[in-house]
């Protein structure tokens, strides 16, 4: 039955006319998944306004796109997208298909798999083929980043992965190159969908230069929730310092991806780095190992942000960091 399945695709996110960094990413390494299964590479591309983003997915190695241009997909919902892309799969039968693991891609992807009863593997940081298998070798941290574990999915097509930002290299712009370009078009109407965007709120906030920081107040999943991370923001705030994150905190969806520090984010040395409620996983430390001096706070006193730590707090920094912010606000 799956020998009908043909084809790696990579879901192309677009927001207000550019293409997400993580996509063209994917259109590489999907290249190379293509290549060695020696099947056409595709970028599947849903909004409103879209159709003269194809050339930009072609140029950055989709041999073809499949594209829905229609009103209803102008602003990602679940709903319009999931139908979307469900009835293009049962139409074009897709071996492999690879979303970003941003919080659309997830939704979308997990959202397709459930309605066309297939395994999704998230989160993937490695991928690769067993070619005489047809097989796709999605990989990705598990038990707490000790081990990497390779998860197949042998019986359902396509097979699916959602694929962390910054981790596969995207190809380099060829422009002028050409491909197919297949247009769709999606039955359902705005008055069908059960979400309505009500209002669309920006993050005007400005950008930040962590590389160029003196102070910066990092802050990390030890901080249990959002409003945990607000007190990081108040730190930050009366040190004049700027605000920092690991990459777990990014993922939680507390801040944005520019403030992210270590391996997927950025390389800081600044002169004073605290490190708040973050474990001091490799990936989070090569980032900010550099730093002149280092100030951590952690609950467990074995946590290895203390081996690189000039000083460390061992206690709950929910009750640590108001002292702190007091403390500095009076001096
Ligand atoms: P956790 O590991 O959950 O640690 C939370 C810490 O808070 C624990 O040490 C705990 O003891 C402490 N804590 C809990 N409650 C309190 C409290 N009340 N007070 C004080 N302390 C408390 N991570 C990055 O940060 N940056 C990257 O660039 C990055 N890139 C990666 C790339 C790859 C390919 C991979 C596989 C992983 C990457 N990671 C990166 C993820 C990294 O492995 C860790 O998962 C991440 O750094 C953990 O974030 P955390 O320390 O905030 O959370």
């Amino acid at each position: 039955m799956n020998e009908e399945y043909r084809g790696v695709w990579v879901f192309i996110e677009e927001t207000d006319g550019e293409i997400a960094g993580v996509s063209l990413e994917l259109l590489g390494a999907g290249r190379n998944l293509a290549n060695k299964l020696e099947v056409p590479l595709a970028g599947v591309l849903l909004g409103d306004g879209v159709k003269s983003l194809c050339s930009i997915v072609i140029e950055y190695g989709a041999d073809e796109v499949y594209v829905i241009d229609d009103p209803v997909l102008k602003h990602y919902r679940t709903e319009p997208f999931m139908t979307g892309v469900n009835m293009l799969c049962q139409k074009y039968k897709p071996e492999i298909f690879l979303y970003g693991a941003t919080p659309n891609g997830k939704d979308l992807a997990s959202a397709v798999a459930t309605d066309l009863s297939t395994g999704l593997t998230a989160d993937t940081t490695m991928l690769d083929v067993d070619v005489e298998k047809r097989l796709l070798e999605a990989s990705r941290p598990a038990f707490g980043g000790n081990i990497m574990a390779t998860i197949l999915c042998k019986k359902h097509k396509p097979q699916m992965a959602t694929v962390r930002p910054k981790v596969m290299k995207a190809l380099t712009r060829e422009k002028g190159r050409t491909g197919k370009i297949i247009e769709e078009s999606i039955s359902l109407k705005e008055e069908e969908v059960r979400t309505k965007v009500l209002k669309i709120v920006r993050d005007v906030g400005k950008k930040v230069n962590l590389a160029e920081a003196h102070i910066i107040v990092a802050g990390g999943k030890g901080l249990g929730d959002e409003k945990g991370f607000q007190l990081i923001h108040e730190l930050a705030n009366v040190l004049g310092g700027t605000v920092g994150a690991s990459r777990d905190v990014v993922e939680a969806g507390w801040i944005s991806h520019d403030y992210q520090v270590g391996q997927t984010g950025e390389t800081v040395t600044p002169k004073l780095y605290f490190a708040i409620g973050i474990s001091g996983a490799i990936q989070h430390v090569v980032g900010m190992k550099n730093s002149e001096m280092i100030i951590a706070i952690n609950k467990d006193p074995n946590a290895p942000i203390f081996d690189v730590a000039t000083y460390g707090i061992v206690g709950d920094a929910l009750e640590i960091l108001p002292k702190l912010i007091e403390l500095f606000r009076n001096t």
